[in-house]
């Protein structure tokens, strides 16, 4: 990982107030994986197998395809396996899987998933990711066993950042936007969940391990999971968690 200098490390560090939260949303990508296997795979390893496919030279596949990744980023479209793989005609979920051994969870997510489970806060698994990466990543990680459910945007027909996506979310998984926390490493998904009143969020600092932090001041940023663990609750083996109720 990048060595931080003093200067670019985020001012604050804050904690989520964990006894006003019921449900925990996390994004996958970029929050509880390393976003360096997506980067990796749409920036490098792709415009080379395309390149290879079309019998052309890797710089006009790699100016082709960002020119269609700087159209599409936002929409549906953009996290869709399947639209790639009609547009490219290249099997992409077969790709994914031959460079599966970069896919990485960040530190302290375990850890901290654990300590949530024992608090009985409900943690679902809210991702743009399309089912088939979804499933090659839990498979790949083993982290599908601490959530109490996993979505796939795709489900709803809109992406994270788009209109309407935390409403509609309610018909598939009720929770009080007042009590619930997401995590997400997107700026675009954090304004729009923010504009459909969930309130408490947070952002990543550093997505890619690979990559320099972003930095950002409209949401607190989380540095590690360890900084925003939960402290033990005397109850935890025990009754739900009842310091709010
Ligand atoms: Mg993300």
């Amino acid at each position: 990982m990048r060595q931080l200098s003093h200067e670019s490390y985020p001012q604050t560090s804050q904690v989520p107030p964990w006894s006003d939260i019921d449900t925990v949303m996390f994004d996958m990508d970029g929050t509880l994986l390393d976003l360096h296997f997506d980067n990796y795979f749409w920036q490098d390893f792709l415009p080379v197998a395309w390149a290879r496919a079309r019998g052309v030279d890797e710089q006009t596949a790699s100016s082709k395809l960002h020119a269609m990744y700087s159209e599409l980023r936002g929409t549906l479209n953009w996290y869709c396996l399947d639209f790639w793989t009609e547009q490219l005609d290249m099997d992409i979920t077969r790709l994914k899987h031959e460079v599966k051994h970069k896919i990485a969870i960040r530190p302290n997510v375990v850890d901290l998933l654990v300590k949530l489970r024992q608090l009985h806060k409900r943690i679902l698994l809210i991702t743009n990711a399309h089912p088939d990466s979804l499933n090659l990543k839990l498979e790949h990680t083993g982290i599908g066993q601490y959530f109490d459910n996993t979505i796939s945007s795709h489900l709803l027909h809109k992406a994270k950042e788009n209109h309407g996506f935390w409403t509609a979310l309610k018909e598939l998984e009720h929770y009080d936007p007042q009590r619930t926390l997401l995590i997400d490493d997107s700026l675009p998904v954090l304004r729009q969940a923010r504009s459909e009143g969930i309130r408490h969020l947070f952002g990543i600092y550093q997505p890619d391990s690979q990559q320099d932090p972003q930095l950002c001041e409209e949401f607190p940023q989380i540095v590690d999971f360890e900084h925003i663990m939960p402290a033990h609750h005397p109850d935890a083996a025990g009754d739900r968690d009842g310091s709010h109720e």
